[in-house]
């Protein structure tokens, strides 16, 4: 009998339903072009804003930290994995987002399994928004407090419900900053006003913000100038800083908290030093310039006019995160098809990841693209886009 039976009929339900992921590899760095399947494409679905997924300082400053520590730790945090490179970054990090204190973790989803369970216990309660990030969902099923779920961004709806439950002595709104999949910002100055008024903390998962939003790519607290207002700041070395590992940043109590008890610091073994040293070039070159900042965003307005232009549905982004809205799942999935086909990498995204219904291209822009390869990717979604109908123009 074969007990993993189960695995088969599960694959099979994924694949009768149109949600079997063909997942493609990679076979070159990670650039504004790549190689797959041995083609040269142009890369538009990485989060890797500024280009710094294969930038030669972070590369050069991961070499001089393996030459210098090795590839790695040996060890958690908390036994004997805490080396001078990850004191270095926390100290970084902290006076890059202007906050007392920060904890360096492995990824942005154990910033979240890290935090979450360690500040909420069964008489607590939780404000989540409906759309927040699957890592945010995890750390909130590892407490024991109520939850509820608010509707998107809908700050009236979550005053209602605090006010509903001002009995109740400890209170956690947590948020996504920028929503991954929409590209749209989280209304965090009503939502701060809001907690302020019930007495709720405030945590902001700022993974699409860093290195986006913000003076210099500070994020989403600094975009909205809420510096001391925002209890928590967590987030990922992942996305725009190019690399790998996740931070929570904010009192020094919290910070402090944290370190003595937070699972994913405990319990799983510390970050490498070239991720670490990467990491901390990534702040060296946003401390010293907003020119990486600037270029993504002159490069996100110029795509989106275009694309707009020829008719396309973008839904309701304020940020380089471009989702080109298709419908259903399988018009997606033939339009990144399509697109590959063109010489253009951009993997389709449906449901579970967003609603049925409102599948779509989620376009990455990054500062690594030039005007040429713009024009190139426009090119390829108005010669698609017209072979399927998606637009008339
Ligand atoms: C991507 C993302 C994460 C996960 O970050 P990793 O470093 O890749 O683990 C967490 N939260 C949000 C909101 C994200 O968009």
């Amino acid at each position: 009998m074969d007990k993993l039976a189960f695995i088969d009929e599960a694959l099979a339900d994924l694949r009768e339903k149109g949600l079997y992921n063909t997942i493609r590899t990679i076979e070159s760095s990670v650039g504004a072009w790549v190689q797959i399947d041995g083609k040269r494409v142009l890369n538009m679905c990485s989060n890797n804003y500024l280009g710094f997924a294969n930038d030669q300082r972070l590369c050069a400053a991961a070499k001089r930290a393996i030459d210098e520590y090795g590839v790695g730790p040996g060890a958690v945090r908390s036994i004997a994995g805490t080396m001078t490179l990850h004191v270095e970054l926390e100290r970084r990090i902290a006076r890059f987002k202007g906050t007392e204190a920060a904890l360096s973790v492995q990824s942005g989803l154990n910033t979240n399994l890290a935090t979450i369970p360690l500040l909420m216990d069964k008489d607590d309660m939780l404000f989540t928004d409906e759309l927040n990030h699957a890592s945010i969902i995890d750390g909130v099923r590892l407490t024991k407090a109520q939850r509820v779920i608010y509707p998107h961004r809908d700050v009236e709806a979550l005053e209602r419900l605090l006010a509903e439950n001002e009995s109740i002595a400890k209170k956690l709104i947590i948020t996504d900053g920028v929503f991954s999949m929409d590209g749209d910002l989280a209304p965090l100055p009503a939502i701060v006003e809001a907690a302020e008024r019930h007495g709720a903390m405030v945590m902001v998962d700022d993974a699409h913000g860093e290195g986006v939003l913000g003076r210099n790519g500070r994020g989403i607290v600094d975009h909205f100038g809420l510096h001391g207002r925002v209890d928590i700041e967590g987030g990922t070395m992942s996305k725009a800083f190019g690399v790998m590992g996740g931070y929570v940043a904010g009192s020094a109590k919290l910070v402090e908290y944290l370190r003595q008890r937070a699972r994913p610091f405990l319990f799983s073994s510390a970050a490498t030093p070239p991720d670490v040293a990467a990491c901390i070039a990534a702040i060296d070159i946003l401390e010293a310039s907003d020119e990486p900042v600037r270029k993504l965003w002159d490069n996100a307005k110029q795509f989106k006019a275009a694309l707009a232009e020829l008719g396309f549905d973008l839904g309701a982004s304020e940020t380089p995160i471009t989702p080109v809205m298709l419908g259903e799942a399988t018009t997606a999935w033939d339009f990144s098809k399509a697109l590959f086909q063109e010489g253009v990498f951009a993997t389709a995204i449906a449901f579970p990841t967003v609603p049925r219904g409102k599948a779509r291209i989620r376009v990455m822009m990054s500062a690594a693209h030039s005007a040429k390869d713009l024009a190139f990717a426009v090119d390829a979604f108005a010669k698609v886009g017209r072979k399927l109908g998606v637009i008339r123009r």
